[in-house]
């Protein structure tokens, strides 16, 4: 599969409050699946959304994965750190040079209803004096992957959203622009994350295809949801865990998995997480969408 020497994989939580039970299952997830083949795991702040940060939730997500057994193999990283913001700046001057962006002044009301962007300000002079946003022209070609535990995929952009944005009208990088640059300057190797965020992928591959960055592998594993078929997300007031049991919850999160968990004698946290790394099965997750928590 890959060359075990170098597997990276990295969990990229938002500090927008604690981790729920959904976010620790995309930990665990990018933990074993990293460990399982001899690679590093590492933890990415994804902070680009600066108007939605928590303050002091960064601290408390990663005092919380130490408390479950899980710390990053290198130093975190935070999107909002000068240098990476000088990273998404140059790879976005790039994609200007390349003439492949434009400004568009359309606003969220004359938008609505529409699915893929139709390519408004593709062609006109905009008033550059109102606020705009920078859009990437995409192109028609599909993008196909082979994902872990989704199977093959394709994704058409041009259909699926048309033109995105990569740049936001107050000015901030867009999360696709910056997670494939933090990607590829952090030498990921498999993108392990939820079957929600799926839908990104085209997108990405579309952004490393342009700006000439390796392509990752992906695994999607499938989404927790609760008995109303809601994802659990701190929208759905999911519960944050930080002062739950790790082994109880860690056990808990296996068995949806449905991976093994010890039977007899009650590990220490980092004894269970070493007995998940070792029985790590992705297979077992294949083709499944959602499990029910
Ligand atoms: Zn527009």
């Amino acid at each position: 599969m890959f060359d075990a020497n170098h597997y990276r994989g990295r969990f990229a939580p938002s500090p927008t409050g604690d981790l729920h039970f959904g976010s620790l299952v995309a930990a665990i997830v990018s933990y074993c699946q990293a460990k399982a083949n001899n690679g590093q795991w590492l933890v990415r702040i994804e902070d680009v959304d600066e108007t939605r940060v928590v303050e002091g939730a960064d601290k408390q997500i990663i005092k919380t994965l130490r408390r479950f057994g899980m710390e990053s193999d290198l130093p975190i990283i935070y999107q909002t750190d000068p240098d990476r913001k000088a990273a998404y700046a140059s790879a976005f001057k790039n994609l200007e040079q390349m003439n492949l962006t434009y400004p568009c002044v359309c606003t969220r009301a004359i938008l609505k209803g529409t699915d893929s962007y139709p390519g408004t300000c593709k062609e006109t002079q905009v008033d550059l004096e109102l606020p705009h946003s920078v859009r990437l022209k995409v192109s028609g070609e599909s993008f196909r992957f082979a994902d872990l535990f989704q199977g093959h995929q394709s994704q058409n952009i041009q259909q699926q959203c048309g033109d995105f944005n990569i740049k936001r009208k107050d000015g901030l990088f867009c999360y696709q622009l910056a997670v494939v640059v933090d990607d590829a300057d952090q030498g990921i190797t498999e993108v392990v994350r939820g079957i929600d965020i799926m839908d990104s992928t085209g997108r990405q591959m579309y952004l490393n295809q342009v700006l000439n960055l390796p392509q990752p592998q992906y695994a999607h594993f499938p989404v927790i949801t609760n008995v109303l078929n809601n994802k659990l997300s701190k929208q759905n007031h999911a519960k944050a865990i930080t002062s739950e049991d790790p082994f109880n919850t860690t056990k808990m999160a296996l068995k949806l998995l449905q991976q093994e968990v010890p039977v007899l004698n009650r590990p220490s946290q980092a004894e269970l997480m070493a007995f998940a790394v070792t029985h790590w099965q992705p297979q077992k997750l294949k083709g499944i969408e959602s499990i029910v928590y």
